[in-house]
């Protein structure tokens, strides 16, 4: 079977002296790790060394929102970076529409959760009233309405 291998190694070898200039040191070079290599993947180990470059390249590339950030979280509405709609809650339309969990969605764009939340100011601002009137998590907002 070496002979085999030994065939490939020299066509592998040739195409690539083809495109690049080798010199014949590295020519010798290269021969020999093709062959080690065409070797060791015909015995079944599947050369983990020199053929499995690290496979990790970046887990998630952080995507450039299509929005300012300063436009998406408004008074009325918040934009979805994903598509451009402009909604009061974003959370239920991120699973439905994109199949984003929130963290996810905050990590692609590398957003501040509390600088950009997925609700609207006015309806995180109800969210507040409520829960205040429920006495819940009030502590710090004791400001009166004054005037
Ligand atoms: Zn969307």
């Amino acid at each position: 079977m070496a002979s085999e291998i030994l065939k490939l190694t020299a066509q592998i070898v040739i195409s690539h002296a083809s495109m690049t200039e080798l010199a014949p040191k590295e020519l010798v070079e290269e021969i020999k790790e093709v062959y080690n290599l065409l070797s060791s993947l015909e015995e079944g180990m599947a050369a983990p060394v020199a053929v499995a470059a690290p496979e990790k390249v970046k887990e998630e590339v952080v995507r450039k929102p299509s929005v300012p950030l300063d436009e998406i979280v408004k008074e009325k509405y918040v934009v979805c970076l994903e598509c451009g709609k402009k909604m009061r809650t974003l959370k239920a339309h991120l699973r439905k529409a994109h199949h984003l969990a929130p963290a996810d969605y905050f990590k692609r764009y590398s957003l501040d959760p509390k600088k950009y939340p997925l609700v609207c100011k006015e309806y995180s601002e109800q969210r507040r009233k409520l829960a205040k009137e429920k006495g819940l998590g009030e502590r710090g907002f004791r400001r009166k309405a004054s005037s």
